[in-house]
């Protein structure tokens, strides 16, 4: 579905990502692991548009993605995108939030967008906070909310960067809840987390980054069990 070759990103002459390259194919659960400072959230944001790459291409269902706003404007609808801070319109309600994208850029039906908003908000037991402002909501229905506003686009690769990073421990179950909801229902996704038990259920495949390079790409379960490297090693030790 994705596919990454010899990304380069720099900032000025810092180099920040260099020849990254993977596929993720349909379905799959790539987990970004890796220290402080390594690349992981630069390299979600590259493959969002949300960052100008130096080299290297990225190619989505096939198609080398030109670069140009206008193409990631159009993809962004297909590739969903969720952060640590909640980035939900504060003046607007978590219902207007969520049929935005649907109506204004996708111009789909609204009446078509509530009913699956509206089953989606059932999914994560949120109904009743459907006319509610997000100042009203906890961070992690925040968080769920923001997921189902993304869902709601009908995206076909989803990127979480340490979505329950800012959460308080007993709202971080109920949002790593409804994302191993979604890759038992084969979204495919790119996560990255400082969850570790999570990461190793969820994970169909690990690249560990260090320095932007990927030192290290296994699968979730072996990169659990006997990571390669000494650098993977200590970074497990220390998530202990
Ligand atoms: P963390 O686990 O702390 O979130 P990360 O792996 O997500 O770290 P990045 O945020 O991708 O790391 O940062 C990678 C490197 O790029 C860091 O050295 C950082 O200082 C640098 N960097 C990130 N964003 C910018 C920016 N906008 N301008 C300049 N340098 C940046
Ligand atoms: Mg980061």
């Amino acid at each position: 579905l994705l596919s990454v070759r010899h990304l380069k990103k720099s900032y000025g002459d810092h180099e920040v990502l260099r020849d990254i390259s993977f596929d993720v194919p349909r379905g799959k659960v790539f987990v970004l692991l890796g220290p402080s400072g390594s690349g992981k959230s630069t390299l979600i944001r590259c493959l969002n548009g949300l960052e100008t790459i130096q080299g290297g291409t990225i190619s989505f269902k096939g198609e080398p993605i030109d670069g140009r706003e206008k193409t990631w404007r159009r993809l962004r609808t297909e590739i969903g995108m969720v952060f640590q801070s909640y980035d939900l319109f504060p003046n607007l309600t978590v219902a207007q939030n969520i049929l935005l994208g649907p109506t204004k850029v996708q111009k789909r039906p609204k009446d078509e967008v509530e009913r699956q908003m509206d089953g989606l908000l059932a999914d994560v037991q949120l109904s009743e906070y459907r006319d509610a402002y997000p100042r009203e909501l906890s961070g992690g229905q925040k968080q769920r909310i923001a997921i189902v506003r993304a869902l709601t686009m009908n995206p076909e690769l989803m990127l979480f960067d340490e979505v329950t990073a800012s959460l308080d421990p007993e709202m971080v179950r109920e949002v790593l809840e409804l994302m191993l909801g979604l890759a038992e229902h084969h979204m495919t996704m790119i996560v990255v987390t400082h969850e570790m038990e999570f990461a190793r259920r969820v994970a169909d495949t690990v690249l560990f980054l260090e320095n932007g390079v990927i030192l290290e790409r296994q699968s979730g379960h072996d990169f659990f069990t006997h990571p390669e490297t000494d650098r993977a090693k200590a970074f497990l030790e220390s998530m202990a």
